[in-house]
């Protein structure tokens, strides 16, 4: 059996290796889907942890992304932006996770491993449990070692702490619509004005009204640039209906 990591770039994938490590459970491959437009400091972090890493003997984190059919490397933002929408999480859907982040890696692993089994270590953490389901390839299969460890949020930020390692925040998407306002209006300048311009090129958005469902960000970050207030309310945000892992 293959032990094959899918890396989130976030707290708990983070918390998971730093286990990983300490217990010498060295994976076969440690794999990340990159949607092309995860935050800066994801992608910092991610090289970071290779640096650590390889201090550990440990095998590096290796970025996947999605292919067109014509091999041609596509991001989430541009195909939102070809398309005239935004995220398919913002009207309820999980596309955008499964195409960008789980096919990238289903893609690859089959090719690799055509016939063995693997197992894939998932870091949903103990809280996330209703997230957790069988892996629908025959040959994988779905392990959630955080869960099985009792591993909350808190104790992943408490082992990162203990490491010495930075904390690496929450990995998503600039502009995922599962995020909430203070992580919003922490975005970059140059971030907030493309998901702005995401918003703008987005015709198709039936009866949403934008990345916030029922606000546009375009609103929220113009309000918080006139320094105005507007009304938020976050409770919408808060349970990821997606398959992204962090
Ligand atoms: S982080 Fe959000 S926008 Fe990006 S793939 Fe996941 S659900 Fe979609």
């Amino acid at each position: 059996m293959k032990e094959i990591v899918t890396f989130g770039g976030g707290t708990n994938g983070t918390a998971m290796l730093i286990n990983m490590v300490k217990y010498q459970i060295k994976p076969d491959e440690i794999l990340f889907s990159d949607t092309g437009g995860e935050n800066p400091y994801t992608y910092e972090h991610i090289a970071e942890m290779n640096k650590w890493l390889q201090s550990k003997n440990f095998p590096l984190i290796q970025t996947l992304r999605y292919k067109t059919k014509n091999g041609d490397e596509l991001t989430l933002e541009q195909d939102c932006l070809n398309n005239n929408t935004i995220p398919p999480v913002a009207f309820g859907w999980k596309t955008c996770s499964q195409k960008f982040k789980i096919q990238p890696v289903e893609k690859y692993l089959k090719a690799k491993y055509p016939t063995e089994k693997l197992r894939i270590w998932v870091g949903f953490d103990a809280g996330e449990e209703r997230r957790i389901k069988a892996n629908p390839n025959e040959n994988f299969e779905n392990y959630y070692p955080l869960i099985y460890w009792g591993w909350d949020r808190e104790k992943c930020i408490e082992v990162i702490q203990n490491t010495g390692l930075k904390q690496p925040g929450k990995s998503s998407c600039f502009f995922c619509p599962n995020m909430r306002k203070n992580e919003i209006l922490r975005l970059p300048d140059d971030l907030k004005d493309r998901a702005i311009a995401m918003e703008k090129n987005a015709t198709k958005l039936a009866e949403i009204k934008g990345l916030g469902r029922n606000k546009s960000w375009t609103d929220v970050i113009n309000a918080d640039r006139s320094q105005l207030k507007i009304d938020w309310d976050e409770e919408d945000w808060h349970q990821p209906v997606c398959e992204c892992i962090d």
